[in-house]
């Protein structure tokens, strides 16, 4: 659902408008300050449409002085947010600190809608035009506490609004997409006709779902999947010219198309250099990851200490993904890729609540600060999860935080929360 982020500094009412939007009749229990409160977002509902309300009233950290907590603020709802209400208290009109939240409104590019809260009568219309020089357009003019004008600031809200989120949050229906993805020869055909052989069924219609005629409905253990672009699996390769471009296309244009991949390997050969292409194809694709190694059966006792090393040295870089030794010839362990897939699967859709995350990051960045370097040393604020499929996460800190620091919060991420078989993504963005 497309997400609809309300900002604004503290006693500009956003939480009765929180409420009125809701029609919630309660008050919403503040929190201790400095305490993150979990649940920041609401569904919601105008006009037909459905939208995710993020309240950003209970986000308000640790941090010093009220100009730089309602930054932080803004600059979390925009990044989670497809568009901004953004609250002004009409009756004092823009202050220094509203003016500060709409630069870096304005350098968001996202759509904002400007609420003149507080005009409880028509004798108020003057102060909410006033608010036109903040340079966001039309103000709105709305009573948070009587309901009027909320109804006018929800059809513009709606307006700027997109259909669909851009953080791709909701989850496909029906049966969740794999690609099999490997360089020639390592058995991807082999492998899926022997899962397909095994349990084949002919599924006519399942619901909610759009055929494509070169992906293959599979069901394993009485779970279907889509097997996508099985066409180019099964078609015999050619070794014409220019065929490994074509192939490499067909595994972008495959693991485009799919939720996670599986990427074959043959474990009686040396990893070669189009493995580890492909690998990486699907790290920068966001998906998520299995590994399976076939041709166990052909593997050589003399070649093992040379695989382990291989997992090691060149597959350290893809430590998180689950590994699953298969012979596609024999079938041996092939009822192992299921589980490894769920589990992936289950990861690349993980959301980690605000409140755990934060409680996380405190408390890691009290035991091991980040490095004072030239004297400097940023200040690590707080994080939010941006978005799912894969997770990624923004941080928000006062200065340049270290690559090397960026990826000791990963490994600590991943120790606490698992993310077993997906990516995940760490950005920091440094608040001037
Ligand atoms: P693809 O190009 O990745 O689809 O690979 P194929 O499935 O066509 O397999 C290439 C060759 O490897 C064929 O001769 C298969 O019979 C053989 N093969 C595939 N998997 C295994 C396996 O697990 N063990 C053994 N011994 N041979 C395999």
């Amino acid at each position: 659902l497309p997400v609809l982020a309300v900002v604004g500094r503290p006693n500009v009412g956003k939480s009765t408008l929180v409420n009125r939007i809701l029609g919630r009749r309660e008050a919403v229990v503040e929190d201790q300050p400095g305490v993150t409160r979990d649940r920041v977002s609401y569904p919601a509902e105008w006009a037909g449409r459905r939208f995710t309300l993020v309240d950003t009233g209970g986000w308000e950290v640790d941090v010093a002085g009220i100009e730089e907590k309602v930054a932080s603020q803004a600059e979390v709802a925009v990044a989670l947010a497809d568009a901004v209400l953004f609250v002004v208290d009409a009756q004092v009109g823009a202050t220094a600190t509203d003016e500060r939240v709409v630069e870096m409104l304005r350098r968001s590019g996202k759509p904002v809608v400007l609420c003149a809260n507080k005009v409880d009568g028509a004798a108020g219309e003057a102060d909410a035009a006033y608010l036109w020089s903040l340079g966001l357009g039309e103000p709105y003019p709305v009573s948070g506490l009587h309901g009027r004008g909320t109804g006018d600031l929800l059809d513009a809200a709606m307006k700027a609004l997109p259909e669909v989120s851009e953080h791709g949050e909701a989850r496909p229906v029906g049966p969740r997409r794999v690609a099999l993805v490997g360089r020639p020869n390592v058995g991807k055909s082999s492998l899926l006709n022997k899962i397909a052989r095994e349990d084949r069924v002919v599924v006519h219609d399942v619901a909610g779902t759009t055929r494509d005629p070169v992906d293959e409905l599979v069901e394993i253990k009485g779970v279907p999947y889509w097997f996508v672009d099985t066409a180019g699996i099964r078609r015999r390769q050619h070794l014409a010219k220019g065929a490994d471009f074509y192939a490499s296309l067909r595994t972008a244009a495959a693991i485009d198309k799919a939720e996670v991949a599986v990427v074959l390997l043959d474990a009686s050969e040396p990893l070669t250099e189009q493995d580890q292409r492909i690998l990486s194809q699907v790290v920068d694709s966001g998906r998520a990851l299995v590994l399976a190694y076939n041709k166990w059966d052909l593997m050589n006792e003399d070649r093992r200490p040379y695989l382990e090393r291989e997992i090691e040295k060149d597959l350290g870089q893809v430590a998180w993904a689950p590994r699953v030794n298969v012979s596609a010839a024999t079938g041996w362990h092939t009822e192992k890729l299921v589980p490894a897939l769920e589990t992936a699967l289950a990861s690349w859709d993980t959301r980690i609540p605000t409140g755990r995350l934060n409680a996380f990051l405190g408390e890691l960045v009290a035991a091991h600060p980040h490095p004072l370097r030239g004297g400097k040393q940023p200040r690590i604020l707080f994080a939010t999860q941006a978005s799912t499929r894969p997770p990624r996460f923004v941080i928000f800190a006062t200065g340049f935080v270290e690559a090397q620091y960026r990826r000791f919060i990963e490994r600590r991420l991943r120790e606490t929360f698992g993310f077993e078989g997906t990516p995940i993504s760490i950005s920091v963005r440094v608040r001037e």
